[in-house]
């Protein structure tokens, strides 16, 4: 077996569709998409190299300063509770939902420390640092960023803030502008770093051979760079030529593992919705909310955005997603043809609009941080905000998992 790289960088398989693309020669603030599915292919950006690195350095020195210092503070009746970034995801292993903790822990914490440092790493020891560990660390920071979800967490923080006001006194503290900050000059790094250029400087090859004709191409999901390999079909086991991740002709198994990710996301819906998502002490007195309670209550209170905006997030959005999952997936198995820029589409607005749906398990771990003053005015966690969190996260996986070109094989074979 003899795998060659084309001759560049120019040629592409979309990752979406599988037609084989030219990229156009680099021109800042172009946007090459796939003319056949509309798929980005290059954002070619304007910024020097140094901007990405600037923002992503402020971004991480907000972040470190939203770690430590205290993010808000209530007063009820002359009691008063301080809440940092991380009392949230502990007060959910007090209460005995460790999964929920650790997610809110990793999305929160984790991973946009993770994302900063890595392409602060990436961009700052682009001439220093051995290009296989720059490679594999800007592969990382690409996988990681959605994510890290201080921006979905603000929103998160904006329903739990109106819904604090109803009951005591809130007072906004320094880490709560530092992590507005933070997310601020976060989206200016990710908005602003070229990936096609940054993998091109990664690519330390002296020369790239010739394509080989009737080969197999193996377009990257890591880096995007067309792998040709010989013989057609490619053997298994076949790394990218330019960033070392595997790559597949289609992703492996992938109507089956979207399948399962699917179904599990399916059976978690139903308690989801069911069960209660958290309970409100006050003066002794318990209350339960599920979903569809906490929207209920935001539009008595005359707090329509927020109804709306929750309504969407936490109701619509998985609803959604689980729909046209299904519908993706069967059309896929039963290599149904038309409406295909449609179904890509679908297939696109999930994937971008999945992670927002974390509005209200970010509500809970912030409400549960604050309010603990026992029988006096208490809010705990509830099954339900488990079971909610591991719907969006298997939701994620299937959107992942799933290869849409399989969609576009039912009507563009690969092997002709
Ligand atoms: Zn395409
Ligand atoms: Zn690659």
């Amino acid at each position: 077996m003899e795998t060659v790289a084309h001759p560049g960088e120019d040629q592409r398989e979309c990752s979406q569709c599988g037609l084989l693309c030219r990229l156009p020669p680099r021109y800042p603030g172009l946007v090459a998409d796939c003319p056949r599915c509309g798929n980005v292919l290059w954002r070619m950006r304007r910024s020097r190299r140094s901007y990405p690195l600037s923002c992503a350095v402020a971004a991480l020195l907000f972040y470190l300063f939203a770690l430590v210092a205290p993010f808000l503070e209530i007063h009820i009746y002359g009691r008063f509770s301080v809440a940092r970034l991380s009392t949230g995801p502990a007060q959910f292993v007090l209460e005995g939902f460790g999964l929920a903790g650790a997610l809110v822990f990793t999305v929160t914490l984790i991973a946009p420390a993770l994302k900063l440092g890595l392409l602060t790493l990436t961009l700052g020891g682009l001439r220093v640092l051995p290009p296989s560990w720059l490679k594999l660390m800007f592969r990382l920071y690409l996988a990681l960023a959605p994510w890290a979800m201080i921006d979905v967490y603000l929103l998160g923080f904006l329903v739990a803030y109106t819904k604090l006001t109803a009951y005591a006194l809130v007072h906004l503290d320094t880490a709560l502008y530092a992590l507005i900050c933070c997310m601020l000059t976060m989206a200016a790094a990710d908005g602003s770093v070229d990936i096609e250029q940054i993998w091109r400087t990664l690519d330390t090859r002296a020369c790239t051979p010739k394509p080989v004709r009737g080969s197999a191409h193996l377009g990257c999901h890591a880096c995007g760079y067309l792998n040709t390999a010989a013989p057609n079909p490619a053997p298994p086991g076949m790394r990218c030529l330019r960033c070392d991740a595997p790559v597949h002709v289609r992703k492996p198994n992938s109507l089956s593992r979207a399948w399962a990710f699917l179904l599990a996301a399916m059976c978690l819906y139903i308690p989801a919705n069911i069960y209660p998502f958290m309970a409100l002490t006050q003066l002794a007195h318990t209350t339960t909310y599920t979903i569809f309670g906490g929207i209920i209550e935001l539009a008595q209170a005359g707090l329509w955005p927020l109804a709306l905006l929750v309504f969407f997030a936490s109701f619509t959005i998985p609803l959604l997603k689980i729909l046209l999952l299904i519908y993706m997936l069967i059309t896929a198995q039963l290599r149904t043809k038309g409406h295909l820029r449609f179904r890509t589409g679908a297939y696109r607005f999930i994937d971008f609009i999945g992670r927002w749906s974390m509005i209200d398990v970010f509500m809970v771990s912030i409400l549960i941080a604050l309010m603990r003053f026992g029988q006096f005015a208490s809010v705990h966690a509830a099954i339900g905000s488990v079971c909610f969190g591991g719907v969006v996260v298997l939701t994620i996986f299937a959107v992942e998992a799933f290869d849409p070109r399989l969609m576009w094989d039912a009507e563009h074979p690969i092997y002709e």
